[in-house]
């Protein structure tokens, strides 16, 4: 394997870090404080290609790989991550439709997405059902030619924004293995029944919109079942998952390398007993440490992406990425933050935005326990 780029591929990069720098830098602290959703940045980011990246051509998007995708979210999160989630996620479920939809739905639900004319999210999680996500309790049931959907989900990026999203719900309650009673429809958010709750007060990403949404006998016509046959929603999200949680690796490669930036900067310009903090010995390991983890960090997000694009889906290798990298990048937070002494507690200092923002790659797309949880089983096995 190697990693050295492409010309293509490092055009994208710089292409990503000169628009993040050039129009991120100046709003993210109101967008952070105002907990608002950036739709003007969305609207700049669809006429650069940087929406929907992985959608196909035939479909109107670029058709990027993962190994792409990784190289811009680190410079997109090394510049804001809120602002990164305005721009990733009105995609979130693309990689999946796009391998299990039918044509129909590719062509309806994927063509407006890279061109910003349409908002999607992708609605698992339910009050009762985080991490175990077998335990999703919103039902499906067929009604002639429609499916009457009932039921509650939590936590749900874009849930009061998207025209459609991807909905997670058992079908088949009955099945004896409880992987085959779960199906995925796309829910328009315009349909009879369906209500959204924007979720406020968030630690960190707060540009970023999340709400509690609900189906109240919201009917969708059975073309609306994702592929097309009943059971195979599982199968579906964990795809989605093995894609899209590198995605969450490479965000924290770049707000790692952010925290270490501005960790660099501060501790060569402030003086205290007569010498600069960088010349300080604890502070030297700091850093050097600092660097270490995000070098090796990007090397599993890059081998773990390339195999993706290559056909090799590594479970364990994402999922040891994703806590590994999630966090490396809260202790990176932590230790910039501890560098910058009161400083880093005033939210003027970026470095207080980076050490809330982190905190989420830890989180979501799989809990880093969830993750270990993975990587010993497929050890163990
Ligand atoms: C800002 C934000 C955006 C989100 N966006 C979306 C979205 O778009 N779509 C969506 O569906 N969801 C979304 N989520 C939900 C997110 O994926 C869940 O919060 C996450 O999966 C954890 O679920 P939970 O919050 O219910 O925590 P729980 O599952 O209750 O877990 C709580 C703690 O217990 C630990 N734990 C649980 N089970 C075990 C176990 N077996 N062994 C060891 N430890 C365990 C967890 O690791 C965690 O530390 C979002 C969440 C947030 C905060």
């Amino acid at each position: 394997m190697d990693f050295r780029l492409s010309k293509e591929q490092i055009d994208i990069k710089n292409a990503a870090r000169e628009f993040a720098v050039g129009e991120f830098s100046d709003r993210a602290q109101e967008f952070d404080r105002e907990e608002k959703f950036d739709f003007d940045i969305l609207k700049k980011a669809c006429e650069l290609g940087f929406v929907a990246v992985t959608v196909s051509e035939d479909y109107g998007g670029p058709g990027l790989g993962q190994f792409e995708v990784a190289l811009i979210q680190e410079e997109f999160w090394a510049v804001d991550g809120g602002i990164s989630v305005c721009i990733s996620s009105p995609s979130f479920g693309a990689e999946l439709i796009e391998k299990f939809g039918t044509e129909e739905q590719k062509i309806k639900y994927l063509s407006p997405l890279p061109v910003g004319e349409a908002i999607m999210g992708t609605a698992v999680t339910e009050p009762e059902a985080g991490s175990d996500v077998a335990a999703v309790l919103t039902t499906a049931v067929r009604d002639g030619d429609e499916y009457v959907i009932n039921g509650s989900k939590m936590f749900i990026t874009n849930g009061g924004i998207a025209d459609y999203l991807l909905l997670f719900c058992k079908t088949n309650p009955d099945l004896p293995k409880p992987h085959d009673r779960f199906s995925l429809f796309m829910v328009e958010t315009d349909r009879p029944g369906f209500e959204a709750n924007k979720i406020t007060g968030k630690l960190g990403v707060r540009a970023s919109h999340t709400a509690e949404v609900s189906f109240n006998n919201v009917r969708v016509p059975i073309s609306n079942l994702i592929g097309g046959k009943e059971g195979d929603g599982f199968k579906q999200i964990m795809y989605q998952f093995n894609i899209t949680r590198n995605r969450v690796s490479a965000a924290a490669v770049g707000i790692a390398r952010a925290a270490l930036e501005e960790a660099l900067a501060h501790t060569k310009k402030r003086r205290q007993f007569g010498q600069s903090l960088s010349s300080f010995q604890v502070n030297q390991f700091k850093l050097a440490e600092m660097a270490t983890w995000i070098r090796a960090s990007r090397n599993m997000v890059y081998e773990a992406a390339w195999l993706v694009d290559h056909g090799q889906v590594d479970h364990a290798l994402i999922a040891m990425t994703k806590w590994f990298s999630a966090e490396m990048a809260v202790r990176c937070a932590d230790e910039s933050l501890q560098m910058h002494g009161g400083y880093g507690y005033i939210d003027e200092y970026k470095i207080q935005r980076i050490y809330r923002d982190v905190k989420i790659l830890e989180i979501y797309e799989g809990t880093k326990e969830i993750e270990k949880i993975i990587v010993a089983r497929s050890l163990l096995r």
